[in-house]
């Protein structure tokens, strides 16, 4: 394996290679009958048989179902009947979804043995549409993480170069798309894992506005910025998924009423005269000079497409960070301590309901677990609320009204996604502060719920993929969207993916 790469192109005859189809191409070759989906579905468990071992992306697999949707799609296709965008398509999810029956580990030991009793409403929607689901895939431990090294089962590896991470926490996800081993696949973006790590494996990743896609039957990190996204081959791939999972849902208060349009439909087009917005407070210290010229191309690349770069400031970004590790592990101390040995999962089966909860997750949970959630009690605690909460929330939202002020100026805002492409494995487990300087230019758009985008820009001189972040206001998934797709349309960067045999 190694980073070099080839240009993808619409497989045809004898020789096409189904391992790196956009969904439009996979659903022109289904309803054209030049493959099937059992073939399809075939070739991606062909690619995770003989790389998986070694990617380590797939948790679990489920062939058999895989199979089992892929040959009933196949003889829907045969008696002529309607078919749903995403039938037929393989596609995998992060270890933090529940798909009944199948387990779901969330990255973590305590949960290694927890079986889902029920569908994520996401999971729901994705077997509505015939969907073929080949399985889980690997993240960093309840998501905390940017690199999918703090899963319990083993780092994940940049299929582009296995020395180096693929990013995180969904990791799994980012590298599984990359290395063809699925057509698309949802993570969850908290402070930044679905666009990172879109990032580091040159793929396509959208985080969409917070309450646009139900996280009922998901499991939650810092309930107030999840989301849930997909990761893909293309903007229109995000565009279409997006579509067929957002919405209204009564199992999640929290998601909106807002109109779901096809998005799609909506691509095209110039974008002439488009405001693009670059803060200043994004290309300072800690970018790395090679992610910097290839940011410094993509706007040029805008420029070249009509669009105006306006030159914008979001003065409160320097307090993003401090603010996203205080809130996160607040609300990541409420939301695990539901895993207490004994409902759920693994149990010490001590004999008295204290030492039960003290061992049951002393082994089971690992050490960014544990450390997020003693973060998270301090700071909540009676006589530390006011000071670290309490302000966390306030500076919350003037990052906001940061946003806001902006978008009053401009359509778009254009970041670097990432400060830097991917590093290598174990470079920085022992600091966590370094680790969480990797999210600096990605909590802020969660702490301010607003849409944003990762589309592949450009490779560093070792070939390590880089992706440039678009961002636009609450629920303008559309314009973000239609952004992203012009400079896809003007670039081939996404074509691109590293060769593995
Ligand atoms: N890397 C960030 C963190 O560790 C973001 C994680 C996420 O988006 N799930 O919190």
């Amino acid at each position: 394996m190694s980073p070099r790469r080839v240009t993808s192109g619409i497989a045809s005859s004898q020789t096409m290679n189904l391992n790196y189809l956009t969904i439009s191409e996979a659903t022109a070759g289904l309803r054209a009958k030049t493959f099937s989906s059992r073939e399809l579905t075939e070739a991606c468990l062909g690619k995770i048989k003989k790389h998986n071992q070694q990617i380590n992306a797939y948790l679990t697999l489920t062939e058999d179902l895989a199979l089992e949707q892929a040959m009933a799609v196949d003889k829907k296709i045969s008696a002529g009947e309607y078919l749903p965008i995403l039938a037929g398509i393989p596609c995998s999810l992060k270890d933090v979804f529940c798909q009944a029956g199948v387990r779901a580990t969330a990255g973590s030991k305590i949960l290694a043995n927890y079986i889902a009793s029920y569908d994520a409403t996401t999971m729901a929607k994705l077997k509505k549409q015939d969907a073929v689901i080949l399985g889980k895939v690997n993240t960093d431990e309840f998501t905390m993480g940017s690199s999918t090294e703090t899963s319990a089962f083993g780092a994940t590896r940049n299929p582009w170069d296995i020395t180096r991470v693929p990013g995180g926490s969904s990791g799994g996800s980012a590298a599984a798309v990359a290395a063809g081993m699925g057509v698309y696949s949802l993570g969850t973006d908290t402070g930044g894992s679905i666009r990172q790590p879109a990032s580091f494996c040159g793929i396509a990743g959208l985080k969409p506005t917070y309450g646009r896609i139900s996280r009922y039957g998901v499991m939650s990190m810092a309930s107030s910025l999840d989301t849930i996204g997909p990761l893909a081959r293309s903007v229109k791939d995000l565009a279409l998924i997006l579509e067929a999972l957002a919405g209204q849902d009564v199992n999640d208060a929290t998601t909106a009423s807002e109109p779901v349009i096809n998005f799609a439909a909506k691509l095209g087009g110039s974008i002439k005269g488009l405001k693009i917005g670059v803060p200043q407070e994004y290309f300072g210290q800690g970018l790395d000079s090679e992610v910097a010229v290839i940011i410094d191309e993509a706007i040029k690349q805008f420029k070249k497409l009509g669009a105006q770069i306006v030159k914008i400031s979001l003065p409160y970004t320097k307090y993003a960070l401090a603010c996203y590790y205080v809130i996160v592990p607040s609300e990541i101390s409420a939301n695990l301590a539901r895993y207490d040995g004994v409902r759920y999962g693994v149990s010490a089966k001590a004999n008295d309901l204290l030492t039960n909860y003290l061992q049951s997750r002393g082994q089971g949970l690992g050490d960014e677990v544990k450390r997020r959630i003693m973060i998270g009690t301090y700071a909540l605690s009676a006589g530390y609320y006011d000071a670290y909460y309490l302000k966390a929330q306030q500076v919350r939202t003037l990052i906001r009204q940061d946003f806001e002020a902006a978008f009053k100026q401009v359509g778009i805002i254009l970041t670097p996604t990432a400060p830097t492409s991917a590093f290598k494995i174990g470079a920085k487990t022992n600091d966590p502060l370094t680790m969480y300087l990797e999210d600096i230019y990605t909590v802020p758009v969660n702490l301010a719920g607003i849409p944003g985008l990762s589309v592949p820009a450009g490779l560093t001189k070792s070939g390590l993929p880089v992706g440039v972040q678009l961002l636009a206001r609450q629920f303008n998934e559309e314009d973000l969207l239609r952004a992203g797709y012009a400079f896809e349309q003007a670039t081939e960067w996404h074509k691109q993916h590293p060769i593995m045999d």
